[in-house]
């Protein structure tokens, strides 16, 4: 009998399933691929290897769960801090998210012709800087027994005590009014809110807004891909001796007198004393019966709805060095089904020959679209659609990159949510987890503890949410409860 099941290998799951095997715990982790890192995965081509979702890497500094994972795990993968973040292209220009805080405030204000930037900046970035110390000191979120609200209420946290209306008051309410009225600067942060708080202006609240505003201060390159990371955790898993076998999809979970039974849908089946489940609460509810099942449809029900993810990979000849690995990219015409006006681009690095051969490189564009778009009754028409948005995504690249127009396109292969649900499972194709939103706060995510025995969940549809240092600090935390004896008892309830 194993101490923990995890379900799933995304960055919650293989997280949980290295840390867990580090105490010293007895771990199976259960894909149902043949590959790990979900989301953040990846496949190779010729000499080449494309990220197929996540290529940016933050969270790193030592007091967040990217640098608290490496540190606990003792790990090193190969990163490289980009000065610039990321750049912004907009209205025919660049605009440099500069790492440095006072260095992108004189930069935004000349941009943007806004005098009160280092005042809406500085705000930004002291709210981020409280809000990832809240998080990283305080693992009993979001409350959902009386433990994690007495674990909550010490003096201690009485400095976070202004984090508490920037949760309920969304980001406009913090910002100059006259400044919203500038069609440019609203554009910009709405672009910028859509890739990491996945919502719009009005509905996203200020705390996760500046969270996901100030992302660029920290944007980290992983050499080789998000693979090297991902490999990198997995084979501390299994020097601990953790067990991963793969191609082993969960289609059951049952209750039973020592813990749970897990079965796949190849026939194996699996006893466990606790469970992990790192796939999204939409595929969850189904494999249970009775009041858990219950517990995950109700849940599931509530957030009922997420983005889908249309993307490009391609290689392309050439050696030119970029100022950032990282591009947002306004539109000049609308991209047919695509949600917002600007797409993701991001080019592997001249020196990264894990990814590209030297003189080559690269290139990952993604946007935000609609799945219900993707659910077409007839193939040809999908696969008519998928071209001529492929189309339309590489002409709007050209146009915006005349310096690769020269350069020969190589590999090029495209996804759409089905592609997701195909490879990921997830339902729908739906990915980038639940958008951060006033209505259904954070307050109603998920808590990592579920109210069964030994029974967590993880993942980016689970609290804290979206992106890889979220759901690495779900895995910290579920972490820190199975082992903190002093507060939650034992490593078993
Ligand atoms: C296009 C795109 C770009 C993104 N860019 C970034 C970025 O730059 N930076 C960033 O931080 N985040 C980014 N994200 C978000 C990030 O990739 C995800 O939030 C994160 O990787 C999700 O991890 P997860 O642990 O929730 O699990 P997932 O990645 O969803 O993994 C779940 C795993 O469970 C497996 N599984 C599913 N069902 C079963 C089953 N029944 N049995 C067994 N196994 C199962 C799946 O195969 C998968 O391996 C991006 C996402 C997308 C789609």
């Amino acid at each position: 009998m194993y101490d923990y099941i995890i379900i799933g290998s995304g960055y919650g799951g293989l997280s949980s399933a290295a840390l867990l095997a580090n105490s010293g715990l007895k771990v199976l982790l259960l894909e149902s691929h043949s590959l790990i890192g979900g989301c953040a995965s990846y496949y190779k081509r010729g000499d080449f290897l494309f990220d197929v979702g996540a290529t940016t890497l933050s969270g790193v500094a030592e007091n967040r769960p990217m640098g608290h994972l490496f540190k606990t795990l003792d790990i090193k993968p190969k990163l490289k801090k980009m000065d610039v973040g990321l750049v912004v292209k907009m209205d025919g220009k660049e605009l440099y998210r500069y790492a440095e805080k006072d260095k992108w405030i004189e930069t935004s204000a000349d941009f943007f012709g806004n005098k009160s930037e280092n005042k809406v900046w500085d705000k930004i970035y002291k709210t981020e800087e409280m809000a990832w110390e809240f998080v990283m000191n305080n693992y009993g979120l979001p409350p959902s027994s009386l433990i994690d609200i007495a674990s909550l209420i010490k003096a201690s946290n009485l400095k976070y005590a202004g984090l508490v209306p920037a949760a309920f008051n969304s980001l406009d309410s913090y910002l100059p009014k006259l400044l919203l009225r500038k069609e440019n600067y609203y554009r910009f942060l709405s672009e910028q809110l859509l890739i990491t708080s996945q919502n719009s202006i009005k509905d996203t609240p200020y705390l996760t807004a500046a969270m996901g505003l100030a992302y660029p201060s920290e944007t980290y390159y992983p050499y080789g891909g998000m693979k090297s990371i991902a490999d990198l955790i997995n084979k501390k898993f299994i020097q601990c001796g953790g067990e991963i076998k793969f191609k082993n999809r969960v289609n059951k979970i049952e209750i039973e007198k020592e813990g749970y039974k897990i079965s796949t849908v190849n026939g194996n089946v699996y006893h466990t004393k606790g469970v992990i489940s790192n796939i999204p609460i939409w595929n969850l509810g189904i494999m249970m019966d009775g009041r858990e099942g219950e517990y995950f449809k109700k849940k599931a029900k509530f957030f009922d709805s997420a983005w889908g993810a249309f993307t490009i990979n391609f290689a392309i000849e050439s050696n030119l060095a970029m100022p950032s690995a990282y591009y947002q990219v306004h539109t000049r015409t609308k991209i047919p089904y695509s949600h917002g006006n600007s797409m993701f681009v991001t080019f592997s690095e001249p020196d990264d020959f894990e990814r590209a051969p030297k003189g080559w490189k690269t290139v990952s564009i993604s946007l935000h679209t609609d799945v219900s778009d993707w659910e077409l009754e007839d193939y040809e028409d999908y696969d008519r659609r998928k071209e001529f948005v492929t189309k339309k995504l590489l002409e709007e690249f050209d146009n915006q990159f005349p310096e690769f127009s020269d350069s020969a396109k190589v590999y090029v292969l495209s996804g759409t949510p089905n592609t997701f649900e195909f490879y990921t499972k997830r339902y729908r194709g739906y990915v980038g987890g639940i958008p951060h939103s006033l209505k259904k706060s954070l307050i109603n995510i998920p808590p990592n503890k579920t109210p069964f025995k030994n029974f967590y969940i993880v993942g980016d549809t689970v609290f804290p949410g979206q992106g890889i240092p979220a759901v690495v600090l779900g895995a910290l935390n579920i972490h820190k409860k199975i082992n903190d004896s002093s507060i939650y008892g034992t490593k078993f309830e």
